[in-house]
């Protein structure tokens, strides 16, 4: 809901999904008319399925028009996309290697270069406020990485330098005084 409201505070009518998994963030800007194109792009086929399905059964005007789903990988640049005004990238660095972040990089900040770009990852000092999670741990096995907020920001403002963006910093959730918001955010404009 946060990076729908981001999105849409962008003026953005055209929005890509980068890492869209199961569509959740899709069916929300679908529900929103000023996005007028959106597209979904994933790795997984099975996570596209899931997204097609959930998809399917919303009752919206005009729906198989204004959204398609991509199979395609963030670190091969994809024309198909290019046109979007702007890109969200929700949970899904933290799904790379991080020797892969610069070619990530280069591809949406570098080559697509759309206006707008929203990013969450996990905030790594709000771990501890999890009982169950044992200390150095991540929060989902397939996570490569959980930054610090200092660590966001340092990879963050590196790649706004380097592409041409500013970037601001948020977060979702109630922040912890101390360890910050469970979900770090950062909005890059061109
Ligand atoms: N944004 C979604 C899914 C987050 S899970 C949500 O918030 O619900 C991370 C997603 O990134 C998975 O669906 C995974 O298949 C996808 N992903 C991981 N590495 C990718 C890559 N290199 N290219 C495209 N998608 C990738």
């Amino acid at each position: 809901d946060e990076v729908t409201r981001l999105l849409a505070a962008s003026g953005a009518r055209s929005v890509a999904d980068l890492g869209c998994g199961e569509g959740r963030l899709l069916v929300r800007l679908l529900a929103n008319p000023q996005f007028l194109q959106l597209i979904g792009l994933d790795a997984s086929a099975q996570a596209l399925e899931k997204a097609a399905d959930r998809l399917k059964r919303q009752d919206v005007a005009g729906m198989r028009d204004r959204v398609t789903l991509l199979h395609g990988a963030l670190t091969y640049r994809d024309e198909r996309w290019h046109a979007a005004e702007a890109a969200a990238l929700v949970e899904v660095i933290e799904h790379l290697d991080a020797d892969r972040l610069p070619t990530l990089a280069e591809v949406v900040f570098g080559a697509a270069h759309p206006k707008t770009i929203v990013v969450t990852t996990p905030n790594a000092e709000y771990n501890r406020l999890f009982p169950a999670l044992p200390p150095g741990s991540f929060r989902h096995p397939d996570h490569r990485f959980e930054w610090t907020r200092d660590q966001f920001a340092a990879w963050a403002s590196a790649v706004a330098e380097r592409y041409g963006y500013g970037v601001s910093f948020s977060g979702i959730g109630e922040p912890h005084p101390d360890f910050g918001p469970i979900t770090q955010v950062a909005v890059f404009r061109r």
